[in-house]
């Protein structure tokens, strides 16, 4: 297969490139740089352009005999997509669609689609299977449900098989220490604990310690992205094998608390950085875990860096060799 990955310059999508290179599989990556970076890109073909631009994904789906698609590409800030949903709609939704028409027109059949736990919205129990109600209560996980629904009418009208994943809460770094997680601005838990164990940050603020939780934060399912990286390829393979379409959490199946990131923040980096206790931050449910059985079960996913102290050491690697990013 020779496959084209879309967002292949961000976090996860470099990740995902990593792992095909790896194992041989011809990449070609799409990316407009507007969130990416061109130096996390191992390998394989660059092309600076965007998901939507229909003429371009044809040309190059013909240029490289490309067969399988991973979709990566989206704009994926919680709070940004409720101020800016035309935004989110347009990127997401309309160069999504955009993107989907040209691939069935040229004639790719098969499709993994990164989808997210945000889908869901606030859990009604955990872990959060499947069969869980998806009623989102953010504009970017609707952006991407309603994709997940458009790839069911496509898969009826034009054969394309997809596979979704919707991702629980992504950290962590390639252990090789080349590439990471260089968000900016940084929203995420874990890469601004590493910024304040690096002395970039005065301090860490705890977003709400009121939660009915043991410890009274918030409870995250943290599951490492070269783990999440490889579950593309086992999706990409199943669909190769004449495998159905199909919807899949990933996540380790484990919660842990703000408080239990921090402490292990400081156990793994030896900094005691300054930690704070504010409010609690707007849609943020208290527990999100995941019910990861489904892809266990069919294409035999299993997690190689599940326990929380080995993701934090590898993001921790990366930062310290990357303290400014990749910019550095
Ligand atoms: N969080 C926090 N302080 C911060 C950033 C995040 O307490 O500076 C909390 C946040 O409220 C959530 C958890 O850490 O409960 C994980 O947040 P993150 O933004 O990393 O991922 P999300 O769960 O929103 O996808």
């Amino acid at each position: 297969m020779n496959i084209l990955v879309t967002g292949g310059a961000g976090y996860i999508g470099s990740h995902v490139v990593k792992e095909l290179l790896k194992r041989n599989y011809h990449v070609v990556t799409l990316d407009n740089l507007s969130k990416g970076h061109r130096e996390a890109v191992t390998g394989g073909v660059f092309v600076q352009g965007d998901c939507g631009d229909a003429a371009l994904v044809k040309e190059l789906v013909r240029e490289h005999g490309i067969s399988a698609v991973v979709h990566l590409a989206a704009d994926s800030l919680v709070g940004e997509s409720m101020t800016r949903p035309d935004k989110y709609c347009q990127n997401n939704l309309g160069n999504g669609i955009n993107f989907l028409t040209a691939l069935a027109e040229a004639g790719v059949r098969r499709f993994i689609l990164s989808s997210t736990a945000a889908v869901y919205g606030e859990p009604e129990y955990t872990p959060i299977d499947e069969a869980h109600p998806a009623q989102p209560v953010n504009v970017y996980g609707g952006t991407k449900l309603m994709l997940e629904q458009i790839l069911r009418w496509y898969e009826r009208a034009y054969g394309l098989r997809y596979v979704s994943l919707r991702y629980f809460n992504a950290a962590g770094a390639d252990p090789g220490g080349r590439i990471g997680e260089d968000h900016d601005p940084e929203t995420h838990l874990i890469p601004l604990v590493m910024q304040a164990a690096l002395g970039q940050r005065d301090k860490i603020v705890i977003y709400g310690t009121d939660y009915p939780t043991p410890d009274g934060t918030c409870v995250r399912d943290y599951i490492h992205v070269s783990d999440l990286a490889v579950a593309h390829i086992l999706a990409l393979e199943a669909l190769r094998d004449g495998g159905p379409s199909a919807v899949y959490n990933l996540g380790n199946e484990r919660g842990h608390s703000v408080r239990e990131v921090v402490e292990t923040a400081r156990r793994v980096t030896g900094v005691d950085f300054v930690v704070e206790e504010g409010p609690r931050r707007e849609g943020d449910p208290a527990v999100l875990v995941a019910g990861s059985g489904r892809i266990q079960r069919d294409l035999g996913w299993r997690p190689r860096y599940g326990e929380l102290e080995e993701i934090v050491r590898t993001a921790w690697e990366w930062h310290r060799g990357h303290p400014r990013g990749y910019g550095g």
